[in-house]
C-alpha cells in the first residue's frame, strides 16, 4: 500500500499518529494501532456472550427434520420422532410462559398442563443415537450435555453421581441458570441400569436400580443445588436449578430386546419330538417390524423400573446400519467422511477421489464388523494415513485415487498416486519466491 508523501501515516480508527513509539499495522487502505486492535478484540469476544439467547427459537417439525437430514442418513422413524417431541416440548414452555399472562377474565388459564416428552431412542451401536441428539442441540440452541449411564453411581458411592450431569449442564450454559433449565440431557447406555430379565430374576441390580431411582427424581422434575462455578458445593456459592423444563433422552442398545418383542408377538408353541416343527430364526428383514412393535412394557422385562418407563412417553428406535446407508454416511452428510479427507487433502493441493467400489468394500467392511457407522472413520484413517504422512513433502503429488483391487481370490483397497511435473516445478518456485517476499498485506510500518 502506498503512503501519500509528506503525509504522517494516522490509525484509521483513533486518529493517533504513527511514531517509534506507535507503531501501526498497515492494511489495504488505511492502519491500526495497537490499542484500537485490542479494543477491537474486547468487541469482538462481547459478541460471543451476547449470541446466546435467553428463550430457544422455536423451528417448525418439518425445519428441524430438514436441518437433521443434512447431517443424518436414513433413521426417518427417529428423525421425526424427536422434531416433533423437541417442538412439543419448547412449544410447552412457551405457552406455560404466556399462559400466565394470557388468564381469562375469571382468573382461569386454559386449564391444561401439557406433560413433558422425554424420549428413549433404542437402537444398535454406532446407529446415530448420539449424533442425532448432538445434531438437535445445534438447531435449537440450548444447553446440552452428553452422560454415561455406566459411569453413574447412586450419591455416596464411587463414580460420578446423578448431579453431576446437572453440574456439566450448567457449566454448558456458561453459569447461567436460567438457560441450563431449557437444556437437553442426553444419557447413553441406559440399557446398561437394567439388568437382563431383572424384574423377575433373583438377583436383583440394586446400583442400576439405585442410579434410576436418583435419575427418576431428576427427570420428573426436582430442585437441585449446584455450586455455581462447578467444583464442591460446601462454602462456594449455591444455585437452584430446577430440573422440570429440561428435556431429558435416553438411548441404549438393548441387546435381546427384539427377542423379548418377538416372544411377546408369536408366543412359541411348545411341541417336543421328531416331527416338531423346525423353529426358524427371524431374518433381519423383520428386525424394524420387531421395533415398531415396541411397547414401553418390553423395557421393562428388560428391568427398567416401571415409574422411570412411565417418564418417557416417548419411545423411538434407529435401525442397523446396512451397505447402502453406510456408504452414503460416508459421501452425502454435510461433514461426511469422504468430504473432510477431500477438504484435508485439498488445504495440501491434492485432489482425493474415491471408486465406488472402494467405498462399498469400505462399508461391507463395517457390517460385517458390526461397528455400524462408528468403525469407518478408523478405517478411512489406517488407508490414508500413509498417504498422509508422506503428503505435505511429496513434490508434485496431484491426485489420488482409492481404488479396489481384485485377484483372483482377495479384494485390497489401494491409494493410486499420479503426479504433475509443473505442479513439482511450481513448487520449487514458490519455496524460492516465498524466501525473498514479505507478505503483502500485513506490513508493520514503524
Ligand atoms: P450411537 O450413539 O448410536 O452408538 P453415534 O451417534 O455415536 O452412535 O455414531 C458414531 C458416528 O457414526 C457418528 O459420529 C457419525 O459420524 C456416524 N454415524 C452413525 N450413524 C449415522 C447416520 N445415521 N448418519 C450419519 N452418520 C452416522
Amino acid at each position: 500500500m502506498s503512503e501519500p508523501k509528506g503525509l504522517v501515516p494516522v490509525c484509521s480508527f483513533c486518529g493517533a499518529e504513527k511514531s517509534p513509539e506507535l507503531p501501526l499495522i498497515a492494511g489495504n487502505n488505511g492502519h491500526i494501532c495497537q490499542q484500537c486492535v485490542t479494543l477491537a478484540f474486547q468487541v469482538i469476544s462481547s459478541w460471543g456472550s451476547k449470541k446466546s439467547v435467553d428463550t430457544p427459537e422455536l423451528k417448525t417439525p418439518v425445519a428441524i427434520k430438514d436441518f437433521l437430514d443434512q447431517y443424518i442418513i436414513g433413521q426417518d422413524q427417529a428423525k421425526r420422532t424427536l422434531s416433533v417431541a423437541v417442538y412439543n416440548h419448547y412449544l410447552r414452555l412457551r405457552m406455560q410462559g404466556q399462559s400466565t399472562q394470557d388468564m381469562t377474565l375469571d382468573g382461569a388459564g386454559s386449564g391444561v398442563d401439557f406433560e413433558k416428552s422425554n424420549i428413549i431412542m433404542v437402537g444398535p451401536s454406532g446407529s446415530g443415537k448420539t449424533l442425532l441428539v448432538k445434531t438437535l442441540a445445534k438447531i435449537i440452541g440450548v444447553p446440552f450435555v452428553v452422560g454415561d449411564a455406566t459411569t453413574l453411581t447412586q450419591a455416596g458411592y464411587v463414580g460420578e453421581d446423578v448431579d453431576s450431569i446437572l453440574k456439566r449442564l450448567l457449566e454448558a450454559a456458561e453459569g447461567n441458570v436460567d438457560q441450563a433449565k431449557w437444556g437437553i440431557v442426553y444419557i447413553d447406555e441406559i440399557d446398561k441400569l437394567a439388568k437382563r430379565g431383572g424384574g423377575n430374576a433373583g438377583v436383583r441390580d440394586v446400583s442400576g436400580e439405585g442410579v434410576q431411582q436418583a435419575l427418576l427424581k431428576m427427570v420428573e422434575g426436582s430442585e437441585f443445588r449446584l455450586a455455581k462455578n462447578g467444583g464442591r458445593r460446601e462454602g462456594g456459592e449455591e444455585v437452584v436449578l430446577d430440573t422440570t423444563n429440561i428435556l431429558f433422552i435416553v438411548g441404549g442398545a438393548f441387546p435381546g430386546l427384539t427377542d423379548m418383542v418377538s416372544a411377546r408377538l408369536h408366543p412359541r408353541k411348545t411341541s417336543i419330538g421328531f416331527k416338531a416343527p423346525v423353529v426358524h430364526d427371524k431374518g433381519e428383514e423383520n428386525i424394524s417390524k420387531l421395533l415398531e412393535a415396541l411397547q414401553p412394557d418390553d423395557l421393562l422385562q428388560f428391568g427398567l423400573i416401571p415409574e422411570f418407563i412411565g417418564r418417557f412417553p416417548v419411545i423411538t428406535f434407529l435401525q442397523d446400519l446396512d451397505v447402502e446407508a453406510l456408504k452414503k454416511i460416508l459421501t452425502e452428510p454435510r461433514n461426511a467422511l469422504t468430504k473432510q479427507y477431500q477438504q484435508l487433502f485439498e488445504f495440501q493441493k491434492v485432489h482425493l477421489n474415491f471408486e465406488d467400489d472402494a467405498l462399498t468394500h469400505i462399508a461391507e467392511q463395517a457390517v460385517k464388523r458390526g461397528t455400524g457407522a462408528r468403525g469407518l472413520r478408523a478405517m478411512m484413517e489406517s488407508l490414508l494415513m500413509p498417504v498422509m504422512f508422506d503428503l505435505p513433502t511429496d513434490t508434485g503429488l496431484d491426485t489420488c485415487d482409492v481404488v479396489l483391487e481384485k485377484a483372483e481370490e482377495s479384494e485390497t483397497l489401494k491409494v493410486n498416486k499420479a503426479y504433475d511435473e509443473d505442479k513439482a516445478a511450481a513448487v520449487v518456485e514458490e519455496v524460492k519466491d516465498e524466501k525473498k517476499e514479505e507478505r503483502p498485506n500485513l506490513t508493520v510500518t514503524v
